[in-house]
């Protein structure tokens, strides 16, 4: 403490990081390591009969008594097998405050390359993180993203227009769909990729969410006709004189319009995002709005 007295401004620096590093170490390790080694169990056979097996990648590991499988905290997560986990709770307030890769690895203070593939691994596992029934009044609609190969250096389609099912604007350029479904009055929101944006495809995308006593809302595309058919459940649409105006019927899409027009600038900061990452930040904004102000990095 006395030699404080003598340092430098740029080792004052280096001593904040290094704290900071070692406060933010030790939150992970009680977010994630401690209750695993009081009361978790085995990921193959959800045994808790485990003993401690050595370390991996800096935590903990654990083997399972019943099964004889090693296991670490983070074994099915996607902080497995990843170094420098102290800097999770970083990564975790980056992607709470919605920054970039670049802004991202700046405050890490890794390589934008590195930064991107810890990105990508989070955002895959926000993208499995779907709201797993939709019930009440649920509003439908799509929305469409330019396709973008950005980044993609290896087999890049020869003649891109060829590609299954990519709907064209008016402009001529290529969209991907997505539909987008929200329950009404909630801020429980599911969004699927689509190939296509035939009844078929709308169908499968729904089939897994919307239950037969929920009450399908669109603006009155023909297409979801057959997906109330398909799902049995019961539809209503409200179709406007002037598209994109009024609203106000009972099956009105306004809750699913909200949610696309704050969708569609907070993608503006990606410019332009790659349409085989497009799952992902779908996943990322879903997080961010239900959640709101309450996210928290831990
Ligand atoms: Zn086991």
């Amino acid at each position: 403490m006395a030699s404080l007295e003598g340092l430098t401004e740029a080792q004052i620096d280096e001593l904040r990081q290094v704290l900071r590093q070692r406060q933010d170490a030790d939150g992970v390790q009680r977010l994630i390591m401690a209750p695993m080694a009081e009361q978790g169990s085995c990921p193959r056979c959800q045994s808790s009969r485990k003993v401690k097996h050595g370390t991996e990648f800096g935590a903990q590991c654990f083997r399972c008594k019943d099964c004889g499988k090693t296991f670490t905290a983070t074994t099915g997560t996607p902080f497995h097998r990843l170094r420098n986990k102290s800097n999770l709770l970083e990564n975790a307030a980056c992607i709470a405050d919605g920054l970039s890769v670049r802004k991202t690895a700046a405050r890490l203070g890794f390589s934008v390359q590195k930064t991107f593939r810890w990105r990508h691994r989070f955002l895959d596992f926000l993208d499995q993180q779907k709201p797993s029934a939709l019930a009440g009044i649920v509003a439908v609609d799509e929305t469409f993203f330019p396709v973008s190969y950005k980044g993609q250096r290896k087999s890049m389609p020869r003649t891109p227009k060829k590609r299954g099912g990519k709907a064209k604007d008016g402009a001529g350029t290529e969209k991907t769909a997505v539909v987008v479904a929200v329950q009404r009055g909630t801020q429980v929101v599911f969004d699927q990729v689509l190939e296509r944006t035939t009844g078929a495809d709308l169908t499968e995308a729904l089939r897994p969410v919307l239950g037969t006593d929920a009450v399908l809302s669109t603006d009155g595309n023909a297409a979801y006709w057959t997906v109330a058919e398909d799902l049995q459940v019961e539809s209503g649409y409200f179709v406007s004189q002037y598209h994109g105006k009024g609203g106000h019927g009972p099956g009105h899409v306004q809750s699913v319009n909200r949610y696309d027009s704050s969708l569609k600038p907070w993608m503006t900061r990606f410019r332009g995002v790659a349409t085989k990452y497009l799952a992902n930040y779908l996943g990322w904004r879903r997080l961010l709005d239900r959640f709101k102000d309450q996210l928290t990095p831990e």
